[in-house]
């Protein structure tokens, strides 16, 4: 029996799907994109071939060819013993993963409203997957839980309470699978435990985030009610000022027209009029594109801001962790972001950032840094995929 284990992660226009063993090595992975739209496809990492899909496929269509992809393959010769379903926004319902149950589907959906974009598609897959798989447990993994420790000091907004009260209007933070996993692959790199370690992780790919953990457990983090708040991004602007609103709508913008600016055409893309794809932009910035290396400087800058604002939230640093694929592939952006942090002693060693820390366990920094700094891949779908299993084991399903 091969006991597998399948992570579904839906976005709104695009899904990925990946195959676990029962040693949570990944099998296989696969990728649908422009979902209910005439050119919708799909294809499994490593082959040029795509898997056929109707023209208009929507999530449950692309689900049921890309598992029956798997099965012809002979990868999945049997029912997975669960599945993991990435969930956008948890609100303060969940603080852990959990198994989904009709009670469970209702809380995700009464979350929706703080994650319109979201929480729907992410349901659309778990419907999806229940009906291609209904005698097996569905466990759903949240962004949003990991931070569910935050003290009410760094998740509320100054603003009338009942705003909070009666709206929800708080902090949640996003990206915290990734933030738990690097708080558990910081604690192994440096020998010691979780529960004794403080991070501050800085999640950097197309969105980004950074957390304070302050012994396993998340203190503070920069994305707020939404993922708009906090670092520059790929498209997304980050922290702005809130009169800009008002500003805009003087000259009018609507609403409407004000979110699109900030989320999709603002952040690095924004800046640069070029590109959201930072090593596309270091590119630019080599052959003199001055906006491209204002880019840069403000997305270095901030984050470099943040780290220091994150410390606030911490008595001790066991280290500054990169990851993401910014994080994880430039040292460029680690080094232009780490001198602006001189005054917290913190030194990257040239040679140990250009080869990302491979050859020293995730190491960058000198000996004389004050305090360590380490590149670690990012790995959700690991940590989502072990979640499924570890509640499905905990429900009885095998013995993992
Ligand atoms: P997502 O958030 O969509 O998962 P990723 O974590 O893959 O995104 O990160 C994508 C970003 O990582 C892009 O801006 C890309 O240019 C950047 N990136 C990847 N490799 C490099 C590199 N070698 N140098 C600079 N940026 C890189």
């Amino acid at each position: 029996m091969d006991e597998s284990i399948l992570v579904v992660n839906c976005g709104s226009s695009s899904l990925k799907l990946a195959l676990f063993d029962h040693d949570h090595q990944k099998i296989a992975s696969a990728l649908a994109e422009r979902l209910n739209q005439p050119d919708a496809y799909a294809k499994i990492s490593g082959d040029s071939v795509p898997v056929p899909l109707p023209a208009n496929a929507d999530h449950n269509q692309a689900l049921a060819s890309l598992v029956e992809a798997f099965r012809v393959r002979q990868w999945m010769t049997c029912d997975p013993i669960a599945i993991g379903h990435r969930v956008v926004h948890g609100g303060e319902t969940f603080r852990q993963a959990v198994l989904i149950d009709p009670s469970t589907i209702t809380a995700i959906d009464n979350c929706a409203a703080l994650a319109p974009l979201h929480n729907p598609v992410n349901l659309a897959g778990i419907r999806a997957m229940q009906s291609l798989f209904p005698d097996i447990p569905h466990v759903a993994v949240f962004d949003t839980a990991f931070h569910q420790t935050l003290p009410a000091r760094a998740y509320r907004y100054a603003l009338p309470d009942h705003c909070y009260q009666d709206w929800g209007i708080r902090r949640y933070g996003f990206h915290g699978t990734s933030h738990q996993y690097m708080a558990q692959q910081a604690a192994q790199r440096l020998g010691k435990t979780p529960a004794t370690t403080s991070i501050i992780s800085a999640h950097l790919g197309n969105g980004c985030s950074i957390t304070a953990i302050r012994d396993g457990l998340s203190v503070d983090t920069s994305m707020g009610l939404t993922p708009l708040e906090g670092l520059v991004m790929g498209t997304r602007s980050g922290d702005v000022d809130p009169g800009l609103f008002d500003y805009l709508a003087a000259r009018g913008i609507s609403s409407g027209d004000a979110h699109r600016m900030l989320n999709n055409d603002s952040g690095l893309l924004g800046l640069s009029g070029q590109t959201n794809d930072m090593r596309s932009l270091c590119e630019l910035a080599d052959h003199g594109h001055e906006p491209s290396q204002l880019a840069i400087d403000v997305f270095c800058f901030r984050l470099a801001r943040y780290t220091g604002a994150m410390t606030a939230s911490l008595s001790h640093l066991d280290a500054l962790v990169f990851t993401g694929g910014i994080g994880e592939n430039s040292p460029r952006i680690r080094q232009e972001t780490v001198k602006h942090l001189g005054l917290l002693g913190i030194r990257l060693d040239p040679e140990l950032n250009r080869s990302h820390g491979q050859v020293s366990n995730g190491r960058i920094d000198t000996p004389d840094s004050r305090y360590p700094v380490l590149v670690i891949p990012t790995n959700e779908e690991l940590v989502i995929a072990r979640e499924a299993a570890r509640l499905a084991a905990a429900a009885g399903n095998t013995a993992i």
